[in-house]
């Protein structure tokens, strides 16, 4: 019994560790820190045991699952791959109309940490992933970047895989149509949501909004009906609702093709592929000369960027990354945050970026 058990735990217990380092990673909460604590005081133990007994064809078979787990923890570990080109395109030419104005609408946090983010982030150092719309008002027609978690995103979580919602601790805020409600905003005002990609956490808050366009790039277009569940909201939304736009403009700050939303380059689309076959970058210029890029999910948090540190191995699988792609695109954004640091960087999740953003709905409003 003793041997079974010294066995079973020496070779399955890495596997189940890996398992709750995914876990604490993911939501960082004390019980699977214990558990993970435990388990691993265990596997010690166990492997003491059976080489003191020397269980060989047990011994064999840990050794294997060890090394598994090993190269498991490599994935999360820094690997910052070679700085790509430096950039020497000028800043484009912009004219964005006087009544253009800029506002976050934080629609809920995920409680993570910074290993869940990038590889070389600390397990330690917690990341409050925050999920935002972003509305951006113009004369020829207001356009929310993106609609954050709405109204029906329990139902949209119940039907995710168990593992993920297990590693996932979502807080979330009033859905971005009522935030919109709640300050007297003019619904008839709002002509497009544009979608950085349509991952579930960017798509939920679509279907509050219901007569509006959903802008997509055709690549994206295809990836929604494509099996997987970080898609799977974005299956739900009427299909009637996206409409496909082109990358029909020039060179925009080292991408070879862009989209200007409006014409007069305030709202500027480049295709940056990777975290999805059709995820993009919206470039946004103020009337103020304030110039944002709203680079969606192509990284998770800021230091990706400046560190050129993808998601960790097992993130970047379970969402089906294109790793060149990836690359590729994040290249391309460094090159301009290092040469045009007046440009704001804004990862979809990382507080940071959203600093000075002012809010569309003050606080106090009820
Ligand atoms: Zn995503
Ligand atoms: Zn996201």
């Amino acid at each position: 019994m003793g041997a079974a058990l010294a066995g079973l735990c020496a070779v399955i217990g890495p596997l189940l560790l890996g398992a709750f380092t995914m876990l604490y990673t993911g939501r960082p909460a004390v019980g699977f820190l214990a558990t993970g604590a435990t388990l691993g005081i265990a596997i010690l133990a166990a492997d003491a045991w059976i080489i003191a007994r020397r269980q060989w064809v047990t011994l064999g078979l840990a050794l294997a699952t060890h090394v598994a787990f090993l190269l498991f923890l490599k994935g999360y570990s820094a690997s910052p791959f070679p700085v790509g080109a430096s950039l020497s395109d000028p800043v484009p030419q912009a004219s964005p109309p006087a009544e253009m104005a800029l506002y976050v609408l934080p629609t809920g946090v995920n409680h993570r940490t910074a290993a869940f983010a990038r590889r070389g982030g600390s397990p330690w150092e917690k990341w409050e992933s925050v999920s935002n719309a972003v509305l951006v008002e113009h004369p020829q027609g207001d356009v929310l970047i993106d609609a954050g978690p709405g109204r029906t995103i329990r139902s949209q979580s119940g039907a995710m895989p168990r593992l993920f919602r297990l590693a996932t601790d979502l807080e979330q805020s009033r859905p971005a149509a009522d935030q919109l409600a709640a300050a007297g905003y003019d619904f008839k005002h709002l002509r497009f949501i544009l979608l950085t990609h349509a991952h579930w956490d960017h798509v939920s808050g679509v279907r509050d909004l219901p007569s509006v366009p959903v802008l997509v790039t055709s690549a994206e277009h295809r990836f929604i009906y494509q099996s997987g569940f970080p898609n799977a909201a974005a299956r739900a939304i009427d299909p009637k609702r996206f409409q496909e736009y082109g990358f029909d403009g020039g060179r925009y700050l080292g991408f070879d093709h862009s989209h200007d939303l409006y014409g007069d380059g305030s709202i500027t689309i480049v295709p940056a592929p990777g975290h999805t076959p059709g995820s993009v970058v919206v470039f946004v210029t103020l009337p103020s000369g304030a110039r944002y890029a709203f680079v969606g999910d192509l990284v998770w948090q800021l230091e990706g960027l400046i560190q050129r540190e993808e998601r960790p191995w097992l993130e970047a699988r379970m969402l089906g990354e294109d790793p060149v792609a990836v690359q590729e695109s994040m290249r391309r954004l460094s090159a301009i945050a290092a040469r045009f640091p007046q440009i704001r960087i804004v990862a979809s999740h990382d507080p940071r970026g959203y600093v000075g953003i002012p809010q569309w709905l003050p606080s106090g409003v009820p």
